[in-house]
């Protein structure tokens, strides 16, 4: 159950989140970065693979051109519906804060490993190729930067 920590976090009854189900379709390739202005403002890298978003959270703005390194930590899957959502989550909610999306478009995989996911952003802000590497201090953290091209 890819999607079992998203709905555990969350009350549909009290959030406007979509509720997580695992979608049939697993060849998309949606990309979304969703601002979120929550208690810390941070943004939502989302890739889509397996059927679901595989998420991380990027504690300051993406890293548009290279040079950059930003921390992107590895949270919950997201449904393939989440890439559409906007809205406000309220006080006492889970991820509660403002969500509108930054930038999105499709993207295309070149390497995944356990430890490394290399691929090309076709965004309106994030246009290139992207790299995230998995840190050794904590398996949730990874480096989110841009590769030459
Ligand atoms: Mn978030």
């Amino acid at each position: 159950m890819p999607l079992e920590e998203y709905n555990k976090k969350r009350n549909f009854e009290k959030t406007p989140e979509p509720k997580g189900e695992e979608s049939v379709s697993k060849q998309g390739n949606t990309f979304v970065i969703q601002r979120h202005h929550a208690s810390h403002l941070h943004y939502d890298l989302r890739l889509e693979m397996d059927g679901v978003l595989k998420s991380w959270a990027v504690p300051k703005e993406p890293p548009v051109k290279e040079g950059i390194k930003r921390l992107a930590v590895q949270t919950e899957d997201h449904p393939l519906e989440y890439a559409s959502f906007e809205g406000e989550i309220a006080r006492g909610e889970y991820g509660a804060g403002t969500v509108e999306i930054w930038d999105n478009g499709s993207y295309e995989l070149e390497e995944r490993r356990k430890d490394k996911i290399l691929f090309r952003l076709n965004g309106n802000k994030m246009k290139g190729n992207f790299a995230l590497i998995r840190l050794k201090n904590n398996p949730r953290n990874w480096l989110f930067f841009r590769r030459k091209g």
